[in-house]
């Protein structure tokens, strides 16, 4: 997938996470906000023909190739598109609550239980400072926790995403106004395991 990127449909139905995200919160977070980083991107990289066969991950990673002018504009839409489709991606209504097969053997030898990775991936989320994503990454084959701030996006040559929950206040607002920490409690019931497990597989085949 290169330019003109496309909006990407949610793989369930606005309603179908309720009650733990509300159909408000899916639409406004999938129609608005994430389709206007899509928007954005696109309206960028119309004056940049050079850069319109790079993939949304070399646009994240080769850096080094964008212009001066557009770099700090492409890593903020570029990254905005990348952590709503994984986030989205990482949902769904299976209500299935521990991950299985070789991902829960690496969660449970990287954080020594299952229950420890969920309490470290919380408690990032509730502690990050303003808008961002709490993330379970891959750091060279290791599975780890890390926050980061706005859409900075954990992707490199080395490091790859597993999973992310969004913890910007449009993520939750209308349903929890303030209560960050019950948004990411419920959240856990959402993880679509069967989604992360096999990324982590094919991650860990390359
Ligand atoms: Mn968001």
């Amino acid at each position: 997938m290169t330019y003109p990127f496309e909006v990407e449909v949610l793989p369930y139905g606005y309603a179908d996470l309720s009650p733990y995200l509300d159909a408000d919160i899916l639409h406004y977070h999938h129609d608005k906000h994430y389709a206007t980083y899509v928007e954005k991107l696109n309206e960028i990289l119309k004056n940049y023909p050079n850069l319109q066969n790079m993939t949304l991950d070399e646009l994240l990673i080769k850096t080094e190739e964008l212009p001066n002018e557009a770099k700090t504009a492409i890593k903020n839409n570029a990254g905005g598109v990348y952590n709503h489709e994984l986030y989205f991606s990482c949902m769904n209504n299976n209500e299935k609550e521990m991950p299985t097969d070789q991902l829960a053997l690496a969660l449970n030898a990287a954080f020594g239980s299952i229950d420890q990775f969920k309490a470290e991936l919380g408690s990032a989320a509730i502690n990050q400072f303003g808008s961002g994503y709490a993330w379970l990454i891959l750091s060279n084959g290791k599975p780890e926790v890390i926050a980061t701030p706005n859409q900075d996006t954990p992707i490199s040559l080395t490091v790859t995403p597993l999973l992310c929950i969004d913890v910007w206040e449009h993520a939750y607002y209308l349903q929890y106004q303030n209560r960050r920490a019950d948004y990411v409690k419920n959240w856990f019931n959402l993880i679509n395991w069967d989604f992360v497990g096999a990324r982590y597989m094919s991650l860990m085949r390359k």
